[in-house]
């Protein structure tokens, strides 16, 4: 069968170099098998969410060249939907209404008797509260809803990191799936709405590897299909930071507004992947080359001046033996 993948970018910011290389993989790849590529804009998280930044990420993948099957799916579109089965997990014990805030979270993390320090959850509300209403009239405060993690071990399979096992006690706890102002978080958002799409392949950066064990407690617990996922190695800057949306400097925008045409850009992206190099071109016509196979397996560093280099033409270097 033919994959079903997606775009799902958030519009909290500018596209950068990043994403348009991680979209460009995701449509190589699924295209490539004849498959579907869906667009999702991830728009749950309304304190980081700006209204331009929708308009601003779908022009900037078209600008790119990329196409998509159907109309984009809002998240927000579905919110309700998402909290009726946040509540669901609730009835069904497999989730809890937590009160902490992220003070009282890391001061526990951080307190001696927790043994070694780690990012997990330590567990202050499970068990404490029946229902919402509860932990509401004893805290005084909203709660949010956590998801109960299993003490068993959990295995995910990534194209790239292969089969791994996550200890969800130890790696990453009681995680939430709403947030304390009943918005839907992340990882439950994504499996509810990958199932709903019909998405089979997930390609992103590998960022978003550690959600692997969140996603498929999920989808265990709820009876979803597990998609194929393929995490693929990130763009640094020269510096060897990672790309991050506050700076736009090396923003899709910003290449597009210093005059290079997206063609350069893809054709410089596509050399990163490992494809031959075609001269200036499109997502379309790369998509015949395309093999995961080639794709180097670590970070591409962007050279200090891409837009410089993309003007002159000039193609990446290759990657660090
Ligand atoms: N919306 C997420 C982001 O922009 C991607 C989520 C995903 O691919 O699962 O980082």
């Amino acid at each position: 069968m033919p994959p079903t993948s997606r775009l799902a970018p958030s519009p909290t910011g500018l596209l950068h170099v990043g994403h348009a290389r991680s979209f460009l993989l995701a449509y190589w790849s699924t295209r490539s098998q004849g498959g579907q590529i869906l667009l999702r804009l991830e728009d749950l998280d309304t304190s980081r969410v700006r209204p331009e930044f929708y308009d601003a990420c779908i022009e900037d993948l078209r600008w790119l060249g990329l196409d998509w099957d159907g109309e984009p799916l809002l998240q927000s579109d579905r919110a309700e939907h998402l909290r009726g089965r946040a509540q669901d997990l609730l009835k069904e014990g497999l989730a809890y209404p937590c009160v902490c805030t992220r003070t009282e979270i890391r001061a526990a993390i951080a307190a001696p008797h927790s043994g070694e320090a780690r990012d997990a959850y330590p567990g202050t509300c499970r068990g404490k509260y029946a229902t919402i209403a509860e932990a509401q009239t004893l805290s005084g405060r909203t709660p949010a809803l956590r998801f109960r993690t299993p003490t068993d071990p959990v295995r995910a399979h990534d194209h790239f990191a292969g089969e791994h096992v996550l200890r969800p006690h130890e790696d990453f706890g009681d995680f939430p799936i709403t947030s304390r102002d009943s918005q839907v978080a992340y990882h439950l958002a994504v499996v509810l709405d990958d199932a709903h799409q019909g998405v089979t392949e997930v390609l992103r950066g590998s960022d978003l590897l550690s959600s692997c064990g969140p996603q498929a407690l999920l989808q265990q617990a709820l009876d979803l299909p597990r998609p194929h996922w393929i995490h693929v190695p990130l763009v640094h800057s020269h510096t060897g930071s990672r790309l991050a949306k506050r700076s736009d400097s090396l923003s899709i925008r910003a290449i597009r507004t210093a005059g290079i045409p997206a063609a350069q850009l893809v054709r410089w992206l596509a050399h990163t992947c490992g494809l031959p190099d075609h001269g200036p071109t499109t997502p379309q016509a790369m998509t015949r080359y395309f093999d995961l196979d080639l794709l180097p397996p670590t970070a591409v560093h962007l050279p200090p001046d891409l837009i410089h280099d993309l003007t002159q033409g000039k193609l990446p270097p290759p990657p660090p033996a």
